[in-house]
């Protein structure tokens, strides 16, 4: 399956009014990955080839989702992806526990994952409306054997649709705590950067959080990191899944795709983006984070993962630090050679 495709499917990622929310729906969504057409000579300029190969040599043969972010610098001639509505039509993948701690419930477009505590569930993202969150979330985590009104906490990765969508249904049915970032949430109250007529409204502002916070619930502490670039606000979330005896160090990326390519700002974002990336793998080196995963099953591959964890065998959620770090190097890399191009 392929999964990007050429930029001429560039879409704009301004601010959204309702007139335009019908062109966004059918040219864009928020996470897959586009941007400007950058010109043949400048695709094939050393520097952006340096860092092009060095995403390569780090992606091998296991990461290949994440050097697909390459495709903004050097796309592909031809190459299509499937889109944002192709992956939301796909047959909903069975809901997973993929740690004894912690739940995949979502579609093959966007995840929202669960992590069960001593004193009630985070939800991390929401998926993109009521009926997802209803279908999807609701009845996923019941599937699973949990109580979704045990969840007292949810958390937004960023202002986008499709991780805040549903949760409007969440909050009247189990009113939990509703986090973001400071930014995020006054983006999305005052500049909401991505719409959809089929996704939520932005909830209401709740608990606002910073780089370096901690969540806490129950015996459970998730550690906020802010990764700006995807929006200006994307937080990135670290905390420990448990497997029997052993404890697996987590990070959740919030935010991976460059979509942000017709931006005005988008050379402070890519510059944002990289040095994010590289604070992240400093990081994931230092706690040993063995376990990296998404909110889109395209990067992270959950829903793959979770069959063969089915099959038994060793959890394949575990990569080890050393993949963690080649995954952000894959994109930080790519974030490099689009800077090259984006700078030109
Ligand atoms: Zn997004
Ligand atoms: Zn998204």
């Amino acid at each position: 399956m392929r999964l990007f495709k050429p930029p001429s499917s560039a879409f704009r990622a301004e601010p959204v009014s309702p007139a335009r929310r019908g062109f966004l729906a059918t040219a864009c969504a928020c996470c897959a990955v586009w941007a400007l057409d950058p010109s043949p000579a400048l695709a094939q300029s050393p520097e952006v080839l340096r860092h092009i190969a060095a995403a390569r040599e780090a992606a091998g043969s296991d990461l290949v989702s994440y050097f697909g972010l390459s495709q903004i610098a050097v796309p592909t001639p031809g190459q299509r992806s499937v889109s944002p509505d192709q992956l939301m039509r796909m047959p909903t993948p069975p809901p997973g526990r993929a740690f004894d701690n912690l739940y995949f419930v979502g579609n093959r477009w966007v995840s929202a994952w669960a992590i069960t505590t001593s004193d009630g569930i985070i939800l991390i993202d929401a998926m993109d409306n009521d009926d997802e969150a209803e279908h999807i979330i609701d009845a996923g985590m019941r599937k699973l054997g949990l109580d979704p009104k045990a969840i007292k906490m949810v958390i937004v990765t960023h202002g986008h649709g499709d991780h805040y969508g549903g949760v409007g249904y969440l909050k009247r049915q189990y009113n939990p705590q509703i986090v973001a970032s400071t930014l995020d949430w006054t983006m999305m109250e005052t500049n909401l950067e991505f719409d959809r007529p089929d996704w939520g409204r932005p909830p209401q502002r709740d608990v606002a959080v910073d780089d370096g916070a901690v969540l806490r619930l129950g015996d459970t502490a998730i550690d906020v990191l802010l990764t700006p670039g995807h929006t200006m606000g994307t937080i990135s979330l670290l905390f420990n899944a448990k497997s029997g005896g052993s404890t697996h160090r987590v990070m959740l990326w919030g935010g991976t795709a460059f979509n942000f390519g017709r931006r005005p700002d988008r050379l402070t974002r890519i510059n944002a983006y990289i040095d994010g990336t590289e604070r992240a793998r400093e990081i994931a080196a230092r706690q040993n984070v063995e376990v990296f995963i998404s909110n889109h099953n395209i990067y992270d591959q959950a829903v793959e993962k979770l069959e063969a964890l089915g099959k038994g065998g060793p959890n394949p959620f575990v990569l080890g630090s050393a993949t963690t770090v080649r995954a952000l190097t894959v994109m930080n890399e790519c974030a490099k050679a689009t800077r090259v191009v984006w700078s030109s």
